[in-house]
């Protein structure tokens, strides 16, 4: 009975390789299967962590360019080597992508290269990636759809990953574009964006909206756009973009403004499209086996994330909710747990979401938008990082902290930041929230001198109007 399982998970990424590990460490037998070739999903091979690669080494080319000689550190010649660049990204993504192959060896999950087709509620093939005609027939108790997303585009507008570029081709340009358009002011977009007018691109954001970052707390938007401009990105909000076309060896992007109607013309050497992605279940079979789906092409699942077939889940950037790594992962733990008949489950309410610009942008749960429309009532404490010793000496004075506490309890509902390194500051925030804390809890912890996240403190303080230092 070897290709009998407890648990198939369909996807290697951060949501299905998780949930495998997962049900194998409480004792299942798991299968993961992958047809990209290398595990680790959009995530480690072009998503997270190239970005973020790419996102480090321009900060660095950058801050050496613009920076270091204020600081009395005297370099000249300071040379981009794009090619070397682009190698070490890539070399981080393969380490990580066999790093997760050593770990489903280690957790003994069986690993099938190729695309899996669900034939019944418990069969599922396997077709091999180089030769469709050899399949492997698998048998489980239970299925994992962890299948993900994949990069759309606006009507009319053709992807051809050369000039005209989902995330995935601004990864790898070879020579820093003179002009880049980036069509979509969200997350992926600004971090894009940031990179390539780090490595010298004049870089023009297209939004539809008449601002960034759309479910972000407007303030901290608001502020966000500021600091951007001043690094030299360029904004053009409220437009409409309604044709994208190559010429000669050129992109021509058109927009229309949508409160005037006027219309602009941009020539630029390539075009990031970054609107927003859609669940990918390409192939899958899922209506013939009666799984169901809402408009936007996501799987429907309850609370313990069954989709309309029990014994068949569904997880991550495939079903609602952020599209984000660490949701996928611990949807994927959950669901290995549910299976294993324990009480898994997923907190939405504190899901941290980060923007690894310079300043970096950081939230976890409500912001003052979202507690408005539910009526709450709240207290808001905010600290300037120009207050903060840390940030002050090390240059970095751009951003606040901001949380949000319930007028009546003081428990913290939000907590907005935009700062230096706040990608790592808000795990306490999300871990105080996991707790129930109230503002006074955080304000009445010990935090080390000189750290940022006195910043944090500070706010707190502030909440009840007594910040020390501001
Ligand atoms: C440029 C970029 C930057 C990002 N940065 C961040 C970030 O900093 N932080 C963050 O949290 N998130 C980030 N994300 C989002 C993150 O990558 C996704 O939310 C996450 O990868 C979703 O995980 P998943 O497991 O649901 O799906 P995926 O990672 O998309 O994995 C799904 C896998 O399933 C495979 N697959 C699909 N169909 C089949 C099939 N039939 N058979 C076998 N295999 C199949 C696919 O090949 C894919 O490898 C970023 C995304 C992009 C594009």
């Amino acid at each position: 009975m070897e290709n009998n399982f407890d648990v198939i998970v369909i996807g290697g990424g951060p949501g299905g390789y998780v949930c495998a590990i997962r049900a194998a460490q409480l004792g299942l037998k798991t299968a993961c299967i992958e047809s990209r070739g290398t595990l680790g999903g959009t995530c480690l091979n072009v998503g997270c962590i190239p970005s973020k690669s790419l996102l480090n080494l321009s900060e660095n080319y950058h801050k050496a360019k613009k920076d270091f000689n204020n600081q009395g550190i005297e370099i000249s010649n300071i040379k981009l080597n794009i090619d070397k660049m682009m190698s070490n990204k890539d070399k981080s993504v393969q380490v990580l992508t066999k790093g997760v192959e050593f770990l489903l060896k280690k957790n003994k999950v069986s690993y099938y290269k190729g695309k899996g087709v669900l034939f019944s509620e418990n069969d599922v093939v396997v077709f091999d990636s180089k030769d469709s005609s050899k399949r492997t027939n698998l048998k489980a108790k239970n299925i994992v759809i962890a299948t993900g997303s994949f990069p759309t585009s606006l009507p009319g507008v053709e992807i051809d990953e050369k000039n005209i570029v989902s995330s995935t081709g601004a990864l790898s340009f070879s020579e820093v574009p003179k002009n880049l358009v980036v069509i979509g002011g969200g997350y992926i977009g600004l971090e894009m964006g940031s990179v390539w007018s780090r490595l010298g691109s004049n870089v023009t954001v297209v939004e539809y909206l008449d601002f960034i970052t759309p479910g972000m707390d407007r303030e901290v938007s608001n502020e966000f756009k500021k600091i951007l401009t001043k690094q030299g990105i360029n904004f053009k909000l409220n437009n409409k973009v309604t044709a994208v076309k190559n010429v000669n060896s050129k992109v021509l992007v058109e927009f229309t403004n949508n409160k005037t109607n006027s219309k602009e013309k941009i020539e630029c050497d390539k075009v990031l499209v970054s609107v927003g992605r859609k669940p990918y279940t390409e192939g899958l079979n899922l209506s013939k086996i009666g799984i169901k789906k809402d408009a936007k092409g996501t799987i429907e699942v309850n609370e313990k994330l069954q989709t309309s077939i029990k014994n068949i889940y569904a997880i991550g950037d495939v079903i609602k909710g952020p599209m984000l790594a660490h949701k996928a992962e611990e949807e994927g733990i959950a669901v290995a747990e549910i299976i294993a008949g324990q009480a898994g489950h997923v907190n939405y309410n504190v899901i941290p979401g980060v923007i690894y610009t310079s300043p970096e942008v950081a939230t976890v749960g409500k912001t003052e938008e979202e507690l408005k429309i539910e009526n709450k009532t709240y207290k808001v404490g905010k600290f300037p990082f120009m207050a903060n010793s840390r940030a002050k000496v090390n240059n970095e004075t751009d951003g606040f902290v901001k949380i949000l506490a319930d007028s009546q309890t003081d428990k913290v509902l939000g907590v907005h930041i935009i700062g230096p390194h706040c990608g790592d500051m808000i795990a306490e925030m999300a871990l105080a929230m996991e707790f129930g804390a109230s503002a006074e809890d955080i304000a009445r912890t010990c935090h080390a001198h000189p750290t940022h996240t006195e910043a944090i403190k500070e706010a707190a303080l502030a909440v009840d109007k007594r910040p020390i230092h501001f």
